[in-house]
């Protein structure tokens, strides 16, 4: 039997992409007052939402983005996840302001060599994480990653979930991991084990890759505690759509329209989290549910168009 989870007037963590922000909002918005942004940035404080993770940052000159920040209050957490794709001046002075977590996130673990980004994360006085993108080209440089981590001081390596809200459904497939590349990863996490040792905490995202990976080790930390988008998870792009999940490509609402509490309200989200607080019928007589509860929703709606399957990578079926 599955708890049910407690239900949210409001989401409590936000994953915010900046990435494809106007350009012209962006360079007016210290002097706008009535900006896109600044009634984004009112919403999340007015429903006091405690975790905020901003990614596509980097389109905002460091002093534009300072402002931005300074706006919110203590009580937001902020992860602030820089894609290493996008050079970027790191300023130690407002990467210390306001913000608790210096996420950085690469696929290609080659771009790191002649960096100097290692030099930069160290002078930061915030908790620094490495997250890791998955694919089928670049698992192997799994080890490397740890390396790196071990190497520079860096206490976190993030395994995250895949992004798919937005994208068309020709895009989804290659973002997913697939039950056989879970279950070479779980090897190789396996097989380089020493270099997480005590001194890196893995985060693992995907329930059946950490279920593969041995559960009793204290190294590993399970974060997935059956789906929460649409509940107390939700996912606002750059134009102002709010999303149940960076996982789950169904647009709930606009906050150009509506407040937040409005599309929390509405019927639209309601049904969204009923649906997934169902568990899936073929998931019923699986020996994992009670830890899996079928696995990332959103995946399974992105490929099945319904959230009634169990996920479509699942290890499980697969
Ligand atoms: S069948 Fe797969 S998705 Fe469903 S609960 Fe079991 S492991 Fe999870």
């Amino acid at each position: 039997m599955i708890e049910k989870a407690s239900s949210f007037s409001v989401p409590i963590r936000i994953n915010w992409d900046l990435s494809h922000f106007d350009i012209d909002e962006i360079s007016n918005f210290s002097t706008q007052k009535k900006s896109l942004l600044h009634k984004i940035v009112n919403e999340l404080l007015i429903n006091r939402v405690l975790l905020l993770s901003i990614s596509g940052w980097e389109v905002f000159s460091s002093s534009a983005f300072h402002d931005l920040i300074s706006l919110l209050k203590k009580e937001t957490k902020i992860s602030l996840i820089h894609d290493f794709n996008y050079p970027i001046e790191i300023k130690t002075d407002f990467l210390n302001k306001n913000i608790e977590t210096f996420i950085l996130q690469i696929e290609d673990i080659n771009l790191l060599n002649g960096s100097n980004i290692a030099n930069l994360l160290k002078k930061l006085k915030i908790g620094v994480a490495f997250q890791f993108t998955v694919t089928e080209k670049n698992y192997r440089d799994l080890p490397a990653a740890f390396n790196f981590c071990l190497k520079n001081g860096i206490k976190k390596i993030i395994l995250p979930n895949a992004n798919l809200a937005g994208k068309r459904a020709s895009e989804i497939q290659d973002l997913i991991l697939s039950s056989s590349l879970k279950k070479k990863l779980a090897g190789l996490i396996g097989e380089n084990n020493d270099l997480l040792n005590e001194q890196i905490a893995l985060d693992v995202y995907d329930p059946s890759l950490w279920r593969l990976l041995n559960t009793n080790n204290k190294e590993t930390k399970m974060l997935f505690q059956g789906c929460q988008a649409a509940n107390s998870v939700a996912f606002i792009d750059s134009s102002a759509n709010v999303y149940p999940c960076l996982s789950l490509p169904l647009k709930l609402g606009n906050l150009k329209q509506n407040t937040l509490k409005e599309i929390w309200a509405s019927k639209k989200r309601l049904k969204v989290k009923q649906a997934i607080e169902q568990i899936p019928q073929e998931c019923q007589i699986c020996s994992a549910v009670k830890e899996c509860a079928g696995g990332c929703r959103g995946i399974t709606y992105s490929l099945k168009g319904d959230f009634n399957f169990a996920e479509p990578s699942c290890i499980a079926t697969n």
